[in-house]
């Protein structure tokens, strides 16, 4: 399939675009390079310098006769959201709205989106099941729960089938070490505890000691980003073949606090990492686990590398040989 891949240079855009590419797929990106990285980009991939907002989207859509859409484009920071949320409402709600409404124009099959864990909230039963209560905590995940309501009703009205995936924490990187994990600012876990494992920071700071967790601090499900791009993949086939407009949670079903992703850092860096602890961070969920359940048994998806240690590996290989990200010279 001729599919556009909104966001391709971005971090799980990027490594997706490879997993399509090998799949027999051929991706094309469109991507503004506000947060995206041209070094991340295969050759041999159409890149398309452009805005999801932009409405000449409709005639690139039509000459490319594209088939469906994959739509990264977004920004993805739950604390920025809580400051800035215009540029949220803005760029994740307005852009897609744009984005959607062109492909519907283009007569666009197929949309599947990132979404995010955020939607939930703060969840009454973990592990978190697809028909749990969405009462996003943050303005992060308002924005993509808005994005899947305007899919839902572009479903049902316009025909136009759409998966959404609701990704946990993803994290790791290609075991090739040509792409990886690269965000300005860094406000992500594990690549702040690699960046102080790294001597880059003096230390790694840990939001909130005082959560009902075991340790006292917010538990995650981390899942690696090479398993988010493999039930893309799936997912896309699955609309191709006929399949419904449904959503579908991604992680690996494990939970690990900030303290145990530390722990198993400096395991893995074997560097005595500096910790400081400090207050919670606006918006955070105390524990987001995923059921990744129905993903399994409808489209027969299986994290092969999301094993925390791997995760952790497979980061540090990145964050070793790129230290300032793709700002390094390969
Ligand atoms: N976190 C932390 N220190 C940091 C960055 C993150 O303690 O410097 C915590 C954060 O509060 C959350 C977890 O690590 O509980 C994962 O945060 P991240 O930003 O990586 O992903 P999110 O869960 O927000 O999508």
């Amino acid at each position: 399939m001729k599919l556009l891949v909104t966001g391709g240079a971005g971090y799980i855009g990027s490594h997706t675009v490879r997993a399509l590419q090998k799949a027999g797929h051929t991706p094309i990106i469109v991507d503004n390079f506000s947060r995206g990285h041209r070094d991340s980009v295969p050759t041999d991939v159409l890149c398309i310098e452009m805005d999801i907002a932009d409405s000449t989207l409709v005639e690139v859509m039509k000459e490319h006769e594209i088939e469906g859409v994959m739509h990264f484009a977004a920004h993805s920071q739950v604390g920025e959201s809580m400051v800035n949320p215009s540029i949220y409402y803005d760029n994740n709600v307005v852009g897609s709205y744009r984005l959607i409404e062109s492909a519907r124009q283009a007569g666009v099959k197929h949309f599947v989106f990132s979404s995010t864990a955020a939607v939930y909230g703060e969840p009454e039963i973990v592990p978190i099941k697809e028909d749990a209560k969405l009462e996003p905590t943050n303005v992060y995940g308002r924005t993509k729960l808005m994005i899947e309501q305007m899919l839902s009703d572009y479903s049902k009205i316009y025909g136009m089938t759409y998966v959404a995936l609701r990704y946990f924490n993803a994290a790791g990187a290609d075991p090739s070490g040509e792409i990886g994990e690269d965000h300005t600012p860094e406000t992500h876990l594990i690549p702040l505890v690699l960046d102080a494992a790294l001597g880059k920071r003096p230390h790694i700071t840990v939001f909130g000691t005082d959560y009902p967790t075991e340790d006292g601090t917010c538990v995650r499900d981390y899942i690696h980003v090479n398993d988010l791009a493999s039930a893309h993949v799936l997912a896309m086939n699955y609309l191709h073949d006929g399949g419904e407009s449904t959503v579908f949670n991604l992680g690996s079903g494990n939970g690990f606090s900030v303290k145990a992703i530390i722990e198993t850092a400096k395991e893995v860096t074997g560097i005595d990492i500096l910790v400081e602890y400090g207050d919670r961070r606006a918006g955070d969920p105390g524990t987001l686990i995923a059921s990744s359940d129905k993903i399994k048994s409808v489209l027969g998806w299986n994290p092969v590398f999301s094993n925390v240690k791997d995760v952790l590996k497979d980061a540090w290989g990145w964050h070793q040989s790129h230290p300032n990200g793709y700002d390094d010279k390969k």
